[in-house]
């Protein structure tokens, strides 16, 4: 074991105090320590910026979660392509996904996303059952619908999937398409989009004909073209840059509310992608994987909304 010795005044021990050092981290784990460690720094730094630059807290917040959902995709695109050992876990480079519990299927990561997607939006819809609707909780009744969307795509991925898991490097061709039927892909596709619509709905800046048009758009490149093993990792790209672009871009009224779900909503579920992605084998897949996933958003809009009531007891207004 290495040591590390000092000076010191014990003749006994011949001048010598020597202690054993740490277990040095491994070169994944100082990689996967790297982007969090990045992350809060770089909130650090934002946070006293952005009264000096003019921007919102929630502006600067949102572009943090740009930045990190992009620095994903970057390190999972690089790693996969052997431009770089990033450290990410090879279960969820093989799956796409941090499965746990493969031998039980009552409790594989799947489907307890499934049974936690569908609590967390019974939750959320109780929480929106007043009317009418405290000012800053619409977020919450069309996040509802997304949060069960969710869970029910899980199901969905739970009940079809495959035996062995494929490739990481795994492309789809055209004769690997031909060969899964192409109503199939249509059904595929068109399930997809569906899922793709009721979460970017749930952003309230972007239109329907909008979340129609990038729902059917990625739906099909999905199903289509899309590496299984990337599936996680596009679906969080798409959602995550595309909600958070239109609430920078087209928010009429940029106020608390708008702050709180950048802070409270947006930032925490880029970290979790981040854990997942790095720590699946060596902690995620003995805790349930993929579902702190999945928990950590509802569970983030309830703190939103007891935050937003906390701060709007009488007059209703958000300051
Ligand atoms: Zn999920």
């Amino acid at each position: 074991m290495a040591v590390e010795c000092r000076f010191s005044a014990n003749p006994f021990k011949r001048f010598r105090h020597c202690v054993p050092l740490p277990p040095p981290l491994e070169e994944a784990g100082w990689t996967a320590a790297m982007p969090l460690f990045t992350t809060f720094a770089s909130l650090l730094l934002l946070l006293p910026l952005t009264s000096a630059a003019g921007l919102r807290l929630g502006d600067a917040m949102n572009l943090l979660v740009l930045g990190n959902t992009a620095a994903f995709t970057a390190a999972l695109l690089a790693h996969a392509a052997g431009l770089l050992d990033a450290g990410f876990s090879p279960s969820f480079l093989s799956g796409g996904f941090c499965v746990a519990n493969k031998a039980t299927p009552w409790l594989q990561s799947h489907a307890l996303c499934f049974y936690v997607d569908t609590a967390g939006a019974l939750a959320l819809a109780l929480l929106c059952w007043r009317r009418p609707l405290p000012k800053g909780l619409a977020l919450l009744e069309r996040s509802a619908r997304g949060v069960f969307a969710h869970g029910a795509a899980h199901l969905g991925l739970w009940y079809f999937s495959p035996a062995e898991p494929p490739s990481p490097a795994q492309l789809a061709s055209p004769a690997q398409l031909a060969s899964h039927g192409w109503l199939k892909l249509a059904l595929a596709s068109a399930g997809l989009g569906l899922f793709f619509f009721l979460l970017l709905r749930t952003a309230p800046t972007i239109p329907r004909s909008h979340a129609a048009l990038h729902a059917a758009f990625h739906g099909v490149a999905v199903a289509c073209v899309v590496p299984t093993a990337f599936g996680f990792s596009y679906v969080n790209t798409v959602l995550m840059t595309l909600v958070v672009l239109y609430e920078m871009l087209t928010a009429q009224q940029k106020d608390e509310a708008y702050d709180l779900a950048a802070v409270i909503v947006h930032f925490p579920v880029t970290q979790l992608a981040w854990a997942e992605g790095f720590s699946c084998d060596r902690y995620m897949k003995h805790i349930g994987g993929h579902v702190w996933y999945d928990a950590v958003i509802p569970a983030s809009l309830c703190v939103y909304a007891a935050v937003v009531l906390s701060r709007q007891p009488r007059s209703g207004k958000l300051a």
